[in-house]
């Protein structure tokens, strides 16, 4: 335990910065796991623990929607309201699991930024009760926009954030990849200046931002959304060193200004990851993996056990599959399979028995 240590659940403000600086200090990054319901927060929450680490929690708007129900007639409410149960999920629950939780969303691009605005009402509600944010930390994706416009929104919404105690992560430079819709055509796309960042542009936001609160950048260093064949994507970190050094140089700061972020880290080579940590990176989103470690074991069961999935007793001999059709079986088989691979996660990124909560 360090003298930085926190109380375990869900950290903010002070908290959270502590945590940020606990990570690039200590030459380690959290993972940020996107979850969709009880049962990926959950595991995600039992993985922490099992590899005493802290972890970064996040939703992005379609699964704080799928939190709140596919089902519910507002889709709009139901990405506020989605999100703000898992929010306060995690609030309730984070503390039992003995590991510090950051809580976050993911990619909110122009047309999303209702939706942060919507959350941050909810955000001073809850900070006025509470005397904390819902929330750690929100994302501005507006990265497919002119960077002016990308900055004084980002600086406008950071206005608002600070005063309750939040962080913004912005991003600069385009991560490629599925989720952003930008299609997976790399062999081309891997030339386009657009996939790196600019260290100028960083630096603009480093001037613009840090005056007005914390902020983080994910950054492009030839990253991409999803998981693709290997080779086909080039990953430069010494992009995110460049950076670095032009802000410490500028503004004449101790090394690593900047809090980075690693997007698309799925399927990324260790060496890769070390480098990119080594260069102030404390968060890298895992999102294709874990949803691959909980749907793999799910199919085996159902596969080890198919007459379970099409009688509840078996009209030949009369085997009653209770005991195999009761979702909690699958559910948690799915469950441990994202525990498996945040363990593996935790070791790629060093924060294996680094959380600095208190014990
Ligand atoms: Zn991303």
């Amino acid at each position: 335990m360090s003298d930085n240590s926190l109380r375990p659940g869900v950290v903010t403000g002070e908290g959270y910065t502590t945590l940020v600086n606990a990570a690039k200090s200590g030459g380690y990054a959290l993972p940020a796991v996107n979850v969709v319901g009880t049962n990926t927060i959950n595991a995600v929450m039992e993985a922490a623990a099992t590899a005493n680490s802290d972890i970064i929690i996040q939703l992005s708007n379609s699964g704080g929607a799928f939190y709140a129900g596919a089902g519910m007639p507002d889709g709009f409410q139901a990405k506020v309201m989605g999100s703000v149960a898992a929010a306060q999920h995690a609030h309730l629950l984070a503390e039992h699991y003995g590991i510090c939780v950051a809580m976050h969303t993911d990619h909110a691009n122009r047309a999303l930024i209702p939706w942060i605005e919507a959350l941050l009402d909810e955000g001073e509600k809850y900070y006025e009760k509470h005397g904390k944010p819902l929330f750690s930390s929100h994302m501005l994706d507006l990265s497919a926009d002119p960077i002016d416009f990308n900055l004084s929104e980002c600086a406008r919404i950071l206005e608002r954030m600070a005063k309750i105690d939040m962080s913004l992560e912005i991003e600069l430079g385009v991560t490629g990849g599925e989720e952003d819709g930008i299609g997976s055509d790399f062999d081309e796309a891997a030339d386009n200046s657009k996939l790196y960042t600019q260290p100028a542009d960083v630096l603009q936001a480093y001037d613009l931002l840090n005056p007005i609160g914390h902020f983080s950048v994910a950054a492009s260093f030839g990253n991409v959304h999803g998981v693709y064949k290997p080779g086909n994507v080039k990953l430069r970190p010494e992009i995110l060193k460049n950076s670095q050094s032009l802000v410490q140089e500028t503004h004449g700061t101790g090394n690593n200004p900047l809090h980075l972020v690693f997007h698309g880290g799925s399927g990324s080579e260790k060496a890769k990851i070390t480098e990119a940590v080594g260069y102030g990176v404390f968060k890298m989103n895992i999102d294709t993996d874990t949803q691959f470690a909980f749907s793999e074991p799910v199919g085996r069961f159902v596969n080890e056990n198919p007459r379970a999935f099409l009688y509840q007793v078996d009209p030949q001999d009369g085997t009653p599959y209770k005991k195999f059709y009761d979702p909690r079986k699958y559910l948690r088989a799915g469950e441990l399979g994202i525990v498996a691979r945040l363990q593996e996660a935790c070791e790629d990124l060093g924060s294996k028995g680094r959380s600095i909560a208190e014990s």
